[in-house]
């Protein structure tokens, strides 16, 4: 079922963004060459607690996982590309670190992603962050009032087409509110003028993500991370995104932590 928000409602959901937003800006800035996975997760758990936030993920056990997840939030490592479960690794120079993560505070939930490299970054990693984020920029800029869900998806992958990376389906946007997942799916590919209307009220989880060379995923022995099937990188980049009358909102946005 697709919920609307009120404006008010709209407004309840700013702290959960604003909470995210800051974690992801401490985490992006506290990541470096050597750092331990399960210190990344361990410092998003502080602070969860200190600002009376709760975790969406450490319960989180739907069909495809084989346990519950049992960490805050997701580090998926280079070829990893999505539900990256943190395990005992220190980044080494050149790594392709991407942070997921959702939490929520007053009952609301926002949920955010951001993909950087630690130390020396090669230049295709760059470019491949470059292209997942101004995918995101597309899919944000298409999600206003009179359009539909299929804009959102065609906006996505017109910049990923013209960049030269395949897309997976599988796993894209989705409503958020009161729990993380909700109606409706926003696949990262799809048909203009197609699906859903987007009207005022419609909060989304905006998520492109693409791998270098191949559109295809395996499942890690872990049971939860998501790797390309050939060893290539992976880049993610999400905002919780309200459509509203004045266009839309980044619930997420860092840009006022001097971030991006
Ligand atoms: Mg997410």
């Amino acid at each position: 079922m697709i919920e609307l928000r009120t404006p008010a409602e709209v407004d309840a959901m700013r702290p959960a963004g604003r909470f995210v937003a800051e974690v992801l800006a401490t985490l992006r800035d506290e990541t470096k060459v050597g750092t331990n996975l399960l210190t990344i997760d361990r410092r998003a758990h502080d602070m969860i607690r200190r600002a009376g936030a709760e975790s969406c993920y450490i319960d989180y056990h739907p069909s495809f996982g084989a346990m519950p997840f049992g960490k805050v939030i997701c580090t998926s490592i280079n070829d990893a590309v999505l539900h990256g479960l943190p395990f005992d690794y220190a980044l080494r120079d050149g790594d392709l670190v991407s942070l997921d993560f959702a939490a929520s505070v007053d009952g609301w939930v926002a949920d955010s992603a951001v993909s950087f490299v630690v130390g020396t970054a090669r230049d295709e990693d760059l470019a491949l962050i470059d292209t997942t984020q101004r995918a995101l920029d597309a899919a944000i800029g298409a999600a206003v009032e009179g359009s539909r869900i299929g804009d959102i998806s065609a906006a996505i992958a017109a910049v990923a087409h013209a960049d030269g990376y395949g897309i997976n389906t599988d796993f894209g946007g989705h409503g958020v509110g009161r729990t993380m997942h909700g109606d409706p799916h926003v696949p990262n590919d799809g048909k203009p003028n197609r699906g859903y209307p987007l009207r005022a009220g419609l909060v989304l989880a905006l998520e492109p993500w693409f791998l270098q060379t191949t559109d295809e995923l395996v499942t890690d022995p872990d049971g939860w991370t998501l790797l390309s099937a050939d060893g290539s990188r992976g880049a993610h980049a999400e905002h919780t995104v309200a459509i509203t009358s004045d266009g839309p909102l980044i619930l997420t946005d860092r840009s006022f932590l001097g971030v991006d």
